[in-house]
Protein backbone atom coordinates (compact mmCIF):
# COMPACT_ATOMS: atom_id res chain seq x y z
CA UNK A 1 0.00 0.00 0.00
CA UNK A 2 1.58 3.54 -0.76
CA UNK A 3 2.15 5.59 1.54
CA UNK A 4 -1.06 8.08 0.24
CA UNK A 5 -3.26 5.61 0.55
CA UNK A 6 -2.56 4.43 4.37
CA UNK A 7 -2.88 7.93 5.33
CA UNK A 8 -6.35 8.21 3.38
CA UNK A 9 -7.37 5.13 5.29
CA UNK A 10 -5.93 6.31 8.88
CA UNK A 11 -7.54 9.15 8.43
CA UNK A 12 -10.40 7.11 7.21
CA UNK A 13 -10.53 4.88 10.81
CA UNK A 14 -9.70 7.56 12.96
CA UNK A 15 -13.40 9.42 11.90
CA UNK A 16 -14.53 5.72 12.94
CA UNK A 17 -12.38 5.86 16.08
CA UNK A 18 -13.72 6.76 19.58
CA UNK A 19 -12.85 9.96 19.21
CA UNK A 20 -15.57 11.26 22.55
CA UNK A 21 -15.81 8.30 24.64
CA UNK A 22 -18.56 6.85 26.60
CA UNK A 23 -16.45 5.27 29.07
CA UNK A 24 -17.72 2.00 28.14
CA UNK A 25 -13.83 1.26 27.93
CA UNK A 26 -11.33 1.97 29.95
CA UNK A 27 -7.90 3.60 28.89
CA UNK A 28 -9.27 5.25 25.26
CA UNK A 29 -8.30 8.77 26.36
CA UNK A 30 -4.46 7.37 27.30
CA UNK A 31 -4.89 5.12 24.18
CA UNK A 32 -5.92 7.67 21.43
CA UNK A 33 -3.14 10.42 22.85
CA UNK A 34 -0.37 7.49 22.87
CA UNK A 35 -1.72 6.67 19.30
CA UNK A 36 -1.23 10.06 18.41
CA UNK A 37 2.21 9.97 19.41
CA UNK A 38 3.52 6.90 17.35
CA UNK A 39 1.44 8.36 14.12
CA UNK A 40 3.98 11.75 15.02
CA UNK A 41 6.77 9.09 15.67
CA UNK A 42 6.13 7.48 11.94
CA UNK A 43 5.98 10.33 10.36
CA UNK A 44 9.16 11.55 11.76
CA UNK A 45 10.66 8.20 11.29
CA UNK A 46 9.64 8.65 7.52
CA UNK A 47 11.21 11.75 7.29
CA UNK A 48 14.32 10.88 8.85
CA UNK A 49 14.44 7.45 6.33
CA UNK A 50 13.65 9.79 3.63
CA UNK A 51 16.99 11.85 4.03
CA UNK A 52 19.12 9.30 4.96
CA UNK A 53 18.36 7.73 1.72
CA UNK A 54 18.60 10.69 -0.31
CA UNK A 55 22.21 10.93 1.77
CA UNK A 56 23.26 7.44 0.94
CA UNK A 57 22.40 7.80 -2.58
CA UNK A 58 24.16 11.29 -3.09
CA UNK A 59 28.21 11.61 -3.56
CA UNK A 60 29.60 11.94 -0.16
CA UNK A 61 33.01 11.76 2.10
CA UNK A 62 31.53 10.33 5.81
CA UNK A 63 30.04 7.11 5.55
CA UNK A 64 27.16 6.45 8.10
CA UNK A 65 27.91 4.37 10.71
CA UNK A 66 26.08 1.53 11.61
CA UNK A 67 23.37 2.54 13.80
CA UNK A 68 22.30 5.46 11.49
CA UNK A 69 22.00 2.86 8.79
CA UNK A 70 20.07 0.67 11.18
CA UNK A 71 17.24 3.46 11.08
CA UNK A 72 16.63 2.37 7.31
CA UNK A 73 15.64 -0.67 8.16
CA UNK A 74 12.97 0.15 10.99
CA UNK A 75 9.90 -0.83 9.20
CA UNK A 76 6.71 1.25 10.11
CA UNK A 77 4.07 -0.88 9.50
CA UNK A 78 5.48 -3.37 12.23
CA UNK A 79 4.58 -0.31 14.62
CA UNK A 80 1.06 0.84 12.75
CA UNK A 81 -0.38 -2.42 12.06
CA UNK A 82 -0.70 -3.02 16.24
CA UNK A 83 -1.55 -0.08 16.22
CA UNK A 84 -4.49 -0.70 14.08
CA UNK A 85 -5.68 -3.30 15.82
CA UNK A 86 -5.91 -1.57 19.15
CA UNK A 87 -7.94 1.21 17.72
CA UNK A 88 -10.64 -1.16 16.27
CA UNK A 89 -10.55 -2.74 19.71
CA UNK A 90 -11.65 0.33 21.30
CA UNK A 91 -13.62 1.14 18.62
CA UNK A 92 -15.76 -2.51 19.29
CA UNK A 93 -15.40 -1.91 23.56
CA UNK A 94 -16.53 1.51 22.94
CA UNK A 95 -19.74 0.30 20.64
CA UNK A 96 -20.68 -2.60 23.25
CA UNK A 97 -19.94 -4.73 20.90
CA UNK A 98 -21.33 -8.27 22.21
CA UNK A 99 -18.40 -10.33 23.66
CA UNK A 100 -18.89 -14.18 24.75
CA UNK A 101 -17.44 -15.38 28.19
CA UNK A 102 -15.15 -17.53 27.14
CA UNK A 103 -13.20 -18.35 24.25
CA UNK A 104 -14.06 -21.04 21.07
CA UNK A 105 -11.96 -23.39 23.57
CA UNK A 106 -13.85 -22.51 26.86
CA UNK A 107 -10.94 -20.77 27.90
CA UNK A 108 -12.12 -17.31 30.15
CA UNK A 109 -10.61 -14.08 29.45
CA UNK A 110 -9.94 -11.10 31.42
CA UNK A 111 -9.19 -7.26 30.42
CA UNK A 112 -6.77 -6.00 29.67
CA UNK A 113 -7.07 -8.30 26.65
CA UNK A 114 -5.01 -8.63 23.58
CA UNK A 115 -6.38 -7.38 20.21
CA UNK A 116 -6.34 -10.72 18.42
CA UNK A 117 -8.52 -12.39 20.80
CA UNK A 118 -10.77 -9.70 20.98
CA UNK A 119 -11.09 -9.99 17.52
CA UNK A 120 -11.80 -14.24 17.96
CA UNK A 121 -14.02 -13.38 20.71
CA UNK A 122 -15.90 -10.61 17.85
CA UNK A 123 -16.43 -13.41 15.51
CA UNK A 124 -18.40 -16.01 17.32
CA UNK A 125 -20.44 -13.65 19.36
CA UNK A 126 -24.08 -13.99 19.64
CA UNK A 127 -26.43 -11.50 19.86
CA UNK A 128 -27.50 -13.00 23.40
CA UNK A 129 -24.22 -11.90 24.35
CA UNK A 130 -23.03 -8.41 27.01
CA UNK A 131 -21.16 -6.02 25.57
CA UNK A 132 -17.54 -6.21 26.35
CA UNK A 133 -17.16 -3.86 29.38
CA UNK A 134 -20.04 -6.09 31.42
CA UNK A 135 -18.78 -9.10 30.18
CA UNK A 136 -15.25 -8.11 31.50
CA UNK A 137 -16.46 -7.14 35.25
CA UNK A 138 -17.92 -10.48 35.44
CA UNK A 139 -15.06 -12.42 33.86
CA UNK A 140 -12.97 -9.99 36.58
CA UNK A 141 -15.06 -11.17 39.42
CA UNK A 142 -14.84 -14.87 38.71
CA UNK A 143 -11.25 -14.77 38.09
CA UNK A 144 -10.80 -13.08 41.06
CA UNK A 145 -12.75 -15.18 43.58
CA UNK A 146 -10.70 -18.48 41.84
CA UNK A 147 -7.47 -16.50 42.55
CA UNK A 148 -9.03 -15.82 46.23
CA UNK A 149 -9.72 -19.75 46.54
CA UNK A 150 -6.07 -20.68 45.33
CA UNK A 151 -4.61 -18.63 48.09
CA UNK A 152 -6.79 -19.62 50.66
CA UNK A 153 -5.65 -23.11 50.45
CA UNK A 154 -2.43 -22.29 49.57
CA UNK A 155 -1.87 -20.22 52.84
CA UNK A 156 -4.65 -22.23 54.94
CA UNK A 157 -1.87 -24.73 56.84
CA UNK A 158 -3.22 -27.42 59.16
CA UNK A 159 -4.47 -26.28 62.16
CA UNK A 160 -3.49 -30.23 63.84
CA UNK A 161 0.29 -31.06 64.73
CA UNK A 162 2.90 -28.46 66.02
CA UNK A 163 3.50 -26.29 63.30
CA UNK A 164 2.08 -28.66 60.51
CA UNK A 165 2.89 -26.37 57.02
CA UNK A 166 0.88 -29.01 54.98
CA UNK A 167 -2.19 -28.24 52.84
CA UNK A 168 -5.19 -29.29 54.30
CA UNK A 169 -6.71 -31.91 52.37
CA UNK A 170 -9.55 -30.96 50.03
CA UNK A 171 -13.24 -31.98 51.23
CA UNK A 172 -16.19 -31.56 48.71
CA UNK A 173 -18.76 -29.80 50.18
CA UNK A 174 -16.76 -27.84 52.38
CA UNK A 175 -14.02 -24.77 51.89
CA UNK A 176 -11.44 -26.13 53.63
CA UNK A 177 -10.69 -29.96 54.71
CA UNK A 178 -10.23 -30.04 58.91
CA UNK A 179 -6.14 -30.88 58.66
CA UNK A 180 -3.98 -32.42 56.12
CA UNK A 181 -3.50 -35.74 54.62
CA UNK A 182 -1.06 -36.79 57.86
CA UNK A 183 -3.18 -34.93 60.44
CA UNK A 184 -6.89 -36.13 59.54
CA UNK A 185 -8.23 -38.76 62.00
CA UNK A 186 -8.99 -42.23 61.22
CA UNK A 187 -12.11 -42.01 60.92
CA UNK A 188 -11.88 -38.72 58.81
CA UNK A 189 -9.31 -40.60 56.63
CA UNK A 190 -12.07 -43.69 56.26
CA UNK A 191 -15.12 -40.80 55.59
CA UNK A 192 -13.23 -39.11 52.80
CA UNK A 193 -11.44 -41.65 51.19
CA UNK A 194 -15.34 -43.17 50.69
CA UNK A 195 -16.43 -39.46 49.54
CA UNK A 196 -13.46 -40.00 46.63
CA UNK A 197 -14.32 -43.66 45.91
CA UNK A 198 -18.25 -42.50 45.52
CA UNK A 199 -17.50 -39.55 43.75
CA UNK A 200 -15.62 -41.95 41.02
CA UNK A 201 -17.85 -44.97 41.11
CA UNK A 202 -21.64 -42.46 40.79
CA UNK A 203 -20.27 -39.61 38.57
CA UNK A 204 -19.21 -39.43 35.11
CA UNK A 205 -15.79 -36.70 35.64
CA UNK A 206 -16.89 -33.21 33.54
CA UNK A 207 -13.03 -32.66 33.47
CA UNK A 208 -11.22 -35.42 32.26
CA UNK A 209 -14.41 -37.74 30.98
CA UNK A 210 -13.94 -40.84 33.01
CA UNK A 211 -17.28 -42.26 33.19
CA UNK A 212 -18.44 -43.81 35.74
CA UNK A 213 -16.35 -46.29 37.93
CA UNK A 214 -13.01 -45.32 35.80
CA UNK A 215 -10.27 -43.20 37.75
CA UNK A 216 -9.64 -39.76 36.64
CA UNK A 217 -7.10 -39.21 34.09
CA UNK A 218 -4.27 -36.13 33.42
CA UNK A 219 -3.02 -38.18 30.55
CA UNK A 220 -6.09 -37.08 28.02
CA UNK A 221 -5.95 -34.89 25.36
CA UNK A 222 -10.31 -34.35 26.20
CA UNK A 223 -9.60 -32.39 29.00
CA UNK A 224 -12.50 -30.12 29.36
CA UNK A 225 -12.75 -26.57 30.60
CA UNK A 226 -14.90 -26.17 33.63
CA UNK A 227 -16.61 -22.49 33.66
CA UNK A 228 -13.08 -21.30 31.73
CA UNK A 229 -10.51 -23.37 33.91
CA UNK A 230 -8.93 -26.80 34.05
CA UNK A 231 -10.04 -28.54 37.17
CA UNK A 232 -6.78 -29.49 39.47
CA UNK A 233 -6.40 -32.90 40.41
CA UNK A 234 -7.02 -33.51 44.37
CA UNK A 235 -5.02 -36.45 45.75
CA UNK A 236 -6.25 -38.08 48.91
CA UNK A 237 -5.14 -41.47 50.39
CA UNK A 238 -3.84 -43.00 47.16
CA UNK A 239 -6.89 -41.58 45.10
CA UNK A 240 -6.99 -38.71 42.31
CA UNK A 241 -10.00 -37.40 41.14
CA UNK A 242 -10.63 -34.00 39.53
CA UNK A 243 -11.76 -31.03 42.37
CA UNK A 244 -15.30 -31.00 39.71
CA UNK A 245 -15.74 -34.35 40.03
CA UNK A 246 -16.01 -33.72 43.75
CA UNK A 247 -17.83 -30.67 43.91
CA UNK A 248 -20.37 -32.72 41.62
CA UNK A 249 -20.23 -35.05 44.07
CA UNK A 250 -20.77 -32.99 46.76
CA UNK A 251 -23.63 -31.35 45.49
CA UNK A 252 -25.46 -34.76 44.75
CA UNK A 253 -25.05 -35.53 48.73
CA UNK A 254 -26.53 -31.52 49.39
CA UNK A 255 -28.67 -32.03 46.63
CA UNK A 256 -30.25 -35.76 49.07
CA UNK A 257 -30.31 -33.92 52.26
ZN1 LIG B 1 -0.89 -31.48 59.43
ZN1 LIG C 1 -11.37 -36.42 35.99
Amino acid sequence: MGKKSRRANRRQRKNNSPSQPNHRSRGTEDFLHFSDEVENFARALLNVQTAQWAYEESAHDVDLPMPLREILSVDIQTLLGPLEEMEWAYSYIEADGPTPAKTARGANWTAPIIPGILSHLAEIAGDSDLPFREQANQNGLKDREITERKNLEATAHCPRGAECKVRRVTWPGRDLGPACWRHVTDDEKTELSLIYDSAVTELECRGCHASPGKQCTEDTPRMTRIDGYYSPIRSFNKRKVHRVRLSDYAETLAGQR
